[in-house]
Parts: C-alpha cells; structure tokens; sequence
C-alpha cells in the first residue's frame, strides 16, 4: 500500500528567504538569458560565462537563511523520518541550513562542483571555482557546476519517480511546474496539497485536495497540521 509523504518545493520556497524565483523579476536573473546560462548549448557555447554565473549565484545564497516553510519541512521530516521524502528542485542548501536530513536535490547543489572526467562531486562551500583546480578524486582540472542544464539529464529522477509510486500524501511548494509533470504527479497520488503565491496555467488546481495561493511562510502552519491529520486519522 502507498503510505509515504512526498514534500517536493521549488524557487518558490526560497523566495522569501531573499534567493529569486525563475520566472521573478528581479535579482539575479534579470540580467541574463536563462538559456544562455542554464543549457547545456549555451554552456559549450561560453563555458566561462557560464561558470561565472554559478559564481555569483553561490556567492548570493552565503548570508541567506531559511524561513519558516524550510524549519516546517525539517521539522515534519524529523516528526517522521521513515515516512517523509523531502524532494527539491533548489539549488540552493536553506532545507540543510533549517537542520532537514536527507534531502534529494533534483537539480544538483550550487556548494558543489562536478569532474567532467570522473563525475566525482564535492562541496567547495561558498567559493568561487577559481579557488579549486583540481577533482580531490582524479585530479583532473576539467570542473563545472553541479547543478543541471537544460537539455541534460537528471540522474535524481529516477529517486523522484520510485518516490512517486510510494506516495499516498504528496505536498508542492513554491514550483510553477513548467519543468516537473506536477499534475500528473497530483493525479496519480490519493492526497496532494499545492501551495504557490498565485495560480498558473501550468498548474491544474483541481487536481490537488487543497490548494493555498499564499507565501510558504503564511501557508506552512496549515500544512504541517493537514499532514499530522492525514497521519493521525491513519489516512496514509
Ligand atoms: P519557478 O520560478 O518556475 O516558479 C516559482 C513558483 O513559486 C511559482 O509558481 C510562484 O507562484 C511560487 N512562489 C513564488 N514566491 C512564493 C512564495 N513566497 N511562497 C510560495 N510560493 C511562491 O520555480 P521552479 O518551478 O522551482 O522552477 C525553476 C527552476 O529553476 C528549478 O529547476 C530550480 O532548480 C531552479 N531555481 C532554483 C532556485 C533555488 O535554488 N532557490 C532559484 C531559482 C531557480
Ligand atoms: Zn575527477
């Protein structure tokens, strides 16, 4: 039987913390073409543009700290460790920094680089690249990001659809879900909860048991009372 809590959140959660949405207006994003420095093709276009934007942005989350929805979802997680996936498309590392264990980054961490030559990952903090030449694994000088393009592969989907088929109660937070199937996911789960600022066209509102349009902040004492419900009442 599904018995498991899904909590899958998007820029949306860290928005209050001061880190910009995707689709915001203002911070960092405004003054670049996303596909220029978030694809794979505008990466081997200017590679080094590219790396510099990842710079900035690991430089941006240092001073950031987590708000309310990050503690409530570390706490929930804590309350229920067995049974709560904590499942996010953030790049950033608020979830940790608010004490949330074994959190699942979809889209790869901005603290981390990649070795192009033997994938290893590894945490470089706040640093620029610049700072760290070398892979500690391989040695290899060929560095990146670790955060995923547009036009590559996720390998953490694969976690996120074997979650899927456990789900009974899945919660969405903070995602316009123009990059993740978020209705299919809400049709294919018994219970789902969907809170965003606003409502989006890509997102089927009706698909969801309940839907708050607030900021994760205000929303986050229901929703973690909703789920010591749906726990309580023996639902999942
Ligand atoms: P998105 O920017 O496309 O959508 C953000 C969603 O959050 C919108 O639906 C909006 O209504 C909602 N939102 C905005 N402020 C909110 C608030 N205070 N409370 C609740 N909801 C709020 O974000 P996405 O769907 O996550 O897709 C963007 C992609 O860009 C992701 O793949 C992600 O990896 C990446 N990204 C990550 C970060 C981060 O790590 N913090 C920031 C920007 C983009
Ligand atoms: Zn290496």
């Amino acid at each position: 039987m599904k018995s498991k809590i899904l909590i899958l959140s998007g820029a949306g959660l860290s928005a209050e913390s001061g880190i910009s949405t995707f689709r915001g207006t203002n911070g960092l994003w405004k003054n670049y073409n996303v596909m220029e420095v978030c694809s794979e093709a505008g990466f081997y276009n200017d590679r080094q543009k590219v790396l510099d934007f990842y710079d900035l942005r690991r430089e941006d989350i240092t001073d950031k700290v987590p708000n309310d929805a990050h503690y409530m979802i570390a706490r929930v997680k804590e309350k229920y460790p067995d049974k709560v996936y904590v499942l996010t498309q953030n790049v950033d590392d608020l979830l940790e920094k608010a004490g949330c264990k074994n959190v699942v980054h979809l889209h790869g961490k901005l603290r981390e680089l990649l070795c192009e030559d033997c994938t290893e990952t590894f945490d470089i903090g706040y640093d620029p690249i610049l700072k760290h030449k070398k892979c500690p694994a391989c040695g290899s000088s060929l560095l990146r990001h670790n955060v995923v393009m547009f036009g590559e592969p996720a390998p953490e989907y694969e976690t996120l659809y074997e979650t899927l088929h456990e789900t009974a109660l899945l919660v969405v937070i903070g995602t316009s879900g123009r990059v993740l199937q978020i209705n299919e996911f809400a049709h294919k789960t018994k219970y789902s909860i969907l809170n965003n600022l606003e409502p989006d066209k890509a997102i089927k509102a009706r698909l969801f048991t309940k839907v708050f349009y607030k900021k994760a902040s205000s929303a986050a004492p229901v929703i973690e009372s909703l789920v010591d419900q749906y726990v309580d009442n023996g639902y999942i």
